[in-house]
C-alpha cells in the first residue's frame, strides 16, 4: 500500500536551488524500477516520484512523466527520441576520452551502452564537480536534439550529447544512454504509468488522508480506471496532465475529452481459424460481417474549422502522404456535418475497371513529400465506423447506431469514398458467400463484429474479442499471420552473397519489454525484396545483440545484429515448442520458447512499430489454438 505521505530525500537541496527536479531524483526512481520485476514495486516508486513533484514543481509534473515514458510530445507530434548507436558511442568517446575500441568491446560483452557510458565516467578523473542536471534541462536538450536536421546535424548532435554527458553523475549517464537510444526499458509500461499519475494525483489531496484505508484504495483504482479510460480517448498528455493538476479526478474527464485532431489508438481485432469460431462466440447475438480491405488503416479528421487530418494505425499523421483524399473530402461530406473522426481503410483503387487493388499496389506509392499532380496510385476511403460526429463522441453507442450515423453524415461518391460493404446475416451459408465474395474482389477476408448492446460500443486501442478478422488464405493455417522484428541476418550464398540471405526474427513481449526469438527466415523473398531488404537494413547494424533481447541459453547466432526497427508480416505452417528460440518463454515452457516452422516472408510492416509486432502472449494463443489440431507438438526444426 502507498503511504500519503511522503518523504523529502537529499534531493530538496537542488529543489530549493533551482526550483527545478533534479535529474538524479528520476535516475534514482529508474534505478529502484530497474530493480524489481514487480508491478506494484514500480508503480509505488513512480507515485513518490509524481507526489514530490506535484507538492513541490507541478508545472515540471509534465517533462517528468514524458520521461518516464521515454517520449517527448504526444504521437501524432511525431518527435522521435532514438539517437543511432554510432552517435553515442562518438559522444562517449568524446565526453569521457575513452578508446573506442574498448567502448566497443565492452558494449559487445554488455549488450548496453547505457552501462558502458555509466562505467567510461566512473573510470573518469574529475576536477571539478559539475553542475547538476535538471529533469527540465535533459527533456528540453533531448527535444532540441530531435529537432536538429541538416548541415553539420551530426556535430551539433554530438556536441548537445556532450554537454549533457560531463554533467552525468552516477547512474545518469546510463539513463541518459538508454532515454536517447530511445529505449529505457526498466518496466515503466504506460499503462503502470497512467496508474502512477492518477493515484498520486488522489493522494496529493489533503482530503485523502482523512479517508479510511480501504476507502484510499478504493479511491486509487477508481482514480486509475478513470485515467486510463480518459487517455485513450485522448491520448495527450498535454492535456491530461495539466488538468489533473486543475480538477477533482471526478470532474477532470469533463475537460478532457475527445476531439478531432487528436488521433485515438484504433480498435483492434481476433484472428478466428473457421467461421464455426465466429458463431460459437457470438452464439445468439446480433453481429454483422464487413468486407475486410486489404490496404491502410486511415483514420480521417475534420476539425469545426474546416482543417482536416489523415493519421494512420500508429497516430502517426499522414495527411501529407495522402493529399488526394484530403482534397476531395468536401465530396463526400454532408453539408451539415461539420466535424467528425473516421476509422477507414485507404485502398488502391482502378479508376477504369472500378476496382479495388492488390496490398502490393498501393505500397508502391511514395510515402513522403507526395504532391497530389504526381501521383499514380490512386486510393479510395472505406469507411467503417464513425467515432466522432458534430461535436460528439460516439465510442459508447453501439455499432448499429454508429453505422445509421456513418450513413446518414457521409455519401458515397464514385472513385473516391465508399461505406464498407456489409452483410448482416447470422446464416453461416451466406457467410461463406459473402467470404468468397470478399476475396474475389481483392479484399483478405471478413471482419464480423457485434452489433448492438453496450459491448458493441468502440474500444479505443483494445483487441477486442468482439471485433472477430478471418483471413481466407490463413484458413488452414493458424488463423493469422504475424508481424515480427528482424533483429538479426545471415549473410546469402551462392546467388545471394551480396546480400542477406536470411534472418532472425522476433515477437515482442511489453510484459519484459525484451524481443524474443522466435525464427530463421529465408523463405518468401525475391532477388528484389532481398536487396531492398539489405539496403533497408545495413544502416541498422549493431555491434552486439541488445541487452533486451532474448536469445536464450543455445541461441541462434547470425552474422549481423540489427536495431528492432523493421517490422515484416510472415506467414506459418504451425508452431513448436523449442529449445533455440525463446517466444513466450515462461508461458508454455519454463526455459524453451516457441517457435514458427516453415516461416514465409509476406511483406514489410511500416505501418507498424516494433512494439506494435506481434506479442509474446499472442504467440502463445496460436499455440494453444493450433494444440488441439495435434499440431505443433513436433520437435523444433530450424526452416
Ligand atoms: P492487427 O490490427 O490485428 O494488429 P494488423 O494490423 O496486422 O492486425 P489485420 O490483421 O490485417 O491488421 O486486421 C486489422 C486491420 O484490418 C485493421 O487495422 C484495418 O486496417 C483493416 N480493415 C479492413 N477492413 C476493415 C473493416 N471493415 N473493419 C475494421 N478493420 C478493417
Amino acid at each position: 500500500m502507498i503511504s500519503v505521505t511522503t518523504t523529502l530525500t537529499g534531493f530538496s537541496f537542488i529543489y530549493f536551488l533551482y526550483s527545478r527536479i533534479p535529474y538524479a531524483m528520476l535516475c534514482k526512481t529508474f534505478e529502484r524500477c530497474e530493480a524489481t520485476t514487480k508491478r506494484l514495486a514500480i508503480t509505488e516508486y513512480l507515485v513518490q516520484l509524481f507526489l514530490q513533484a506535484i507538492k513541490l514543481t507541478p508545472s515540471g509534473l509534465l517533462e517528468l512523466l514524458y520521461m518516464c515514458i521515454n517520449k517527448l510530445c504526444p504521437d501524432y507530434e511525431g518527435l522521435e527520441m532514438g539517437v543511432g548507436e554510432s552517435f553515442l558511442i562518438k559522444a562517449i568517446v568524446s565526453s569521457t576520452g575513452r578508446n573506442i575500441k574498448n567502448i566497443k568491446a565492452e558494449y559487445r560483452s554488455t549488450g548496453d551502452l547505457g552501462t558502458v557510458a555509466m562505467n567510461s565516467k566512473g573510470s573518469q578523473g574529475t576536477l571539478s564537480m559539475p553542475k547538476p542536471l535538471t529533469v527540465h534541462q535533459v527533456f528540453q536538450t533531448l527535444k532540441d536534439l530531435s529537432q536538429i536536421t541538416g548541415n553539420q546535424s551530426q556535430k551539433k548532435k554530438i556536441d548537445k550529447i556532450n554537454s549533457l554527458l560531463v554533467q552525468c553523475r552516477g547512474s545518469e549517464a546510463k539513463y541518459l544512454i538508454r532515454q536517447l537510444e530511445g529505449k529505457l526499458r526498466i518496466g515503466l509500461a504506460e499503462q503502470t504509468v497512467l496508474s502512477a499519475l492518477a493515484q498520486s494525483i488522489v493522494l496529493s489531496k489533503p482530503e485523502t488522508s482523512k479517508l479510511s484505508q480501504e476507502k484510499i484504495e478504493q479511491a486509487l483504482a477508481d482514480a486509475a480506471a478513470i485515467v486510463k479510460s480518459v487517455y485513450n480517448q485522448l491520448p495527450c498528455y498535454d492535456m491530461i496532465v495539466p488538468a489533473l493538476l486543475e480538477y477533482s479526478i471526478k470532474d477532470f474527464p469533463d475537460h478532457c475529452n475527445m476531439r478531432p485532431g487528436i488521433p485515438l489508438k484504433p480498435m483492434l481485432a481476433h484472428p478466428t481459424k473457421s467461421l464455426t469460431e465466429i458463431l460459437d462466440r457470438f452464439e445468439d447475438r446480433k453481429f454483422t460481417c464487413e468486407f475486410k480491405y486489404d490496404g491502410e488503416r486511415a483514420q480521417i479528421h475534420l476539425l469545426p474549422n474546416g482543417k482536416s487530418m489523415v493519421y494512420s494505425r500508429n497516430s502517426e499523421n499522414m495527411s501529407d502522404r495522402y493529399p488526394d483524399i484530403m482534397s476531395k473530402l468536401a465530396n463526400w461530406v454532408m453539408p451539415t456535418t461539420s466535424s467528425f473522426i473516421l476509422d477507414c481503410e485507404a485502398v488502391a483503387w482502378d479508376k477504369e475497371n472500378k476496382q479495388i487493388l492488390p496490398f502490393q499496389v498501393l505500397s508502391t506509392r511514395k510515402r513522403k513529400d507526395v504532391k497530389e499532380e504526381d501521383i499514380k496510385v490512386q486510393v479510395v476511403v472505406f469507411a467503417f465506423d464513425c467515432l466522432y460526429l458534430n461535436g460528439e463522441s460516439l465510442l459508447r453507442l453501439p455499432l448499429e447506431e454508429r453505422r445509421e450515423k456513418l450513413r446518414s453524415a457521409f455519401k458515397e461518391t464514385e472513385n473516391e469514398f465508399y461505406f464498407a460493404r456489409q452483410m448482416d446475416s447470422n446464416n453461416i451459408d451466406d457467410i461463406q458467400v459473402f467470404l468468397d465474395v470478399s476475396i474475389e474482389n481483392n479484399c483478405e477476408g471478413l471482419m464480423v463484429k457485434l452489433f448492438d448492446g453496450e459491448e458493441a460500443s468502440y474500444e479505443p486501442s483494445k483487441r477486442s474479442r468482439n471485433w472477430l478478422k478471418v483471413k481466407k488464405d490463413y484458413l488452414s493455417g493458424i488463423g493469422d499471420s504475424m508481424d515480427l522484428v528482424v533483429i538479426g541476418a545471415f549473410y546469402g550464398r551462392g546467388k545471394r552473397t551480396s546480400v542477406y540471405g536470411a534472418f532472425l526474427l522476433a515477437c515482442y513481449d511489453p510484459e519484459t519489454e525484451e524481443y524474443q526469438t522466435i525464427c530463421k527466415i529465408g523463405t518468401g523473398f525475391s532477388e528484389e525484396d532481398l536487396l531492398n531488404h539489405y539496403n533497408a537494413l545495413k544502416g541498422h547494424v549493431i555491434e552486439a545483440p541488445k541487452r533486451f533481447y532474448c536469445l536464450g541459453e543455445n541461441p541462434v547466432k547470425p552474422d549481423v545484429w540489427f536495431e528492432p526497427v523493421k517490422v515484416w508480416e510472415v506467414l506459418c505452417a504451425d508452431l513448436s515448442i523449442s529449445p533455440r528460440y525463446m517466444a513466450a518463454v515462461g508461458k508454455v515452457d519454463a526455459s524453451k520458447g516457441i517457435s514458427l516452422r516453415f516461416p514465409r516472408f509476406i511483406r514489410v510492416r511500416d505501418d507498424k512499430g516494433p512494439e506494435d509486432s506481434t506479442s509474446s502472449e499472442q504467440v502463445m494463443t496460436f499455440y494453444y489454438n493450433q494444440a488441439n489440431s495435434s499440431k505443433g507438438k513436433g520437435d523444433d526444426m530450424d526452416y
